[in-house]
């Protein structure tokens, strides 16, 4: 399709109505759907934003829109197509065994997630998450309860520990391993070989229970990859918890796409990818989020509880560049000139990456 016939369309289709015809609502083509949203502007938003053209006198999925309001309407920055960044664990289906339920968001669920597939899980007490093992390295947190874990090593010695809300473990692809409900630790120890068959390998960690990386009146993050964590060779991961009105600062990751999991309160993320592209969404608990490799994104506190979430990526550490920190890190006359922000205005950016805002 031509350029003039593209505009042809918006220009007929949104601002004067002729194609759907006057004061009415109907479900449109995708196609058409996709073009009106690339001739969005900031002074046409904002200005239909305040009259009558963004009600629905249609039907409206009330509960939906009540969950992900920030999806349907959007801020007048948003535009053009990021690809997809939001799913939930709560719209798929849980698979219901004796003894436990799982279900998943994988790519099939979230296409754009080619790197991380998430399953969330529950085992009943003293049942089993059967022996296996996987093809690709495993990651996990607590969300409820106490949960044993054990793992073998290539040389015969085994991890076998105890792990509760907060903690994590990390089995490696190809490492034999099992999930089950608790009896006494040191019997089970003791059962296989006691001290002479222990691994000297560290697989679970404390993630909860650490100190806090990074820490502001806005909220704390906790970093646990291959730094402090050795065995964590190919997943990397920060607990974020903002505080209702904190803000994840805008940043990105120049390592890996970056899959989130919402564990607590209401979040807003905005995602920017080149050129020009912006896409908002609501997260609630049990939402999965993610951000393409290499894009722009921040993350808002939007309710009046703790948010709280996980940043996972496929790779050995967390890296991340806040944009106040670059600006910061310029001489102020290039800042002036690209972002026309006078010198007090530079000074009032914080210096340094402080990942989570001081409100
Ligand atoms: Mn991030």
């Amino acid at each position: 399709m031509s350029e003039e016939r593209k505009d042809k369309i918006i220009q007929d289709g949104v601002s004067r109505r002729s194609v759907l015809g006057i004061g009415s609502a109907a479900l449109a083509a995708a196609a058409f759907g996709e073009l009106s949203a690339h001739a969005q502007t900031r002074e046409g938003t904002r200005k239909a934003e305040g009259d009558h053209s963004s009600s629905n006198p249609g039907q409206e999925n009330k509960p939906l829109l009540a969950e992900n309001p920030h999806s349907n309407t959007p801020p007048p920055t948003d535009q053009g197509d990021v690809g997809p960044i939001w799913y939930s664990y709560d719209l798929t289906h849980k698979r219901i065994q004796e003894g436990g339920w799982t279900h998943q968001v994988t790519q099939r669920e979230l296409p754009s997630s080619t790197e991380i597939a998430g399953v969330n899980m529950r085992l009943t007490a003293g049942s089993f998450r059967e022996l296996h093992w996987h093809t690709a390295d495993e990651w996990s947190i607590m969300l409820y309860g106490n949960a044993r874990v054990t793992v073998l090593n290539p040389d015969g010695t085994i991890l076998i520990d105890d792990v509760s809300k907060g903690d994590l473990w990390y089995f490696p692809a190809g490492f034999p391993h099992s999930i089950q409900g608790l009896g006494s630790l040191a019997e089970d120890r003791a059962a296989v070989g006691g001290q002479k068959v222990q691994s000297p390998i560290q697989y679970t960690f404390r993630m909860e229970a650490m100190a806090p990386t990074k820490r502001s009146t806005g909220g704390e993050i906790r970093i646990v990859d291959s730094h402090n964590f050795p065995v964590a060779k190919n997943i990397a991961a920060a607990l974020d918890i903002i505080k209702p009105g904190g803000l994840r600062e805008f940043h990105w990751h120049p390592n890996a796409p970056e899959w989130q999991f919402y564990m607590a309160g209401k979040g807003r993320m905005t995602v920017f990818m080149p050129v020009g592209s912006a896409r908002t969404m609501d997260f609630n608990a049990n939402d999965v989020g993610f951000v393409p490799f290499n894009a722009g994104h921040y993350v808002e506190n939007t309710g009046d509880t703790d948010l709280v979430f996980l940043e996972m990526f496929k790779a050995s550490e967390v890296l991340d560049f806040s944009l106040n920190q670059w600006i910061r890190r310029l001489p102020p006359e290039m800042v002036t000139s690209h972002l026309k922000l006078d010198n007090n205005a530079i000074h009032t950016i914080p210096a340094e990456n402080l990942e989570i805002l001081p409100r």
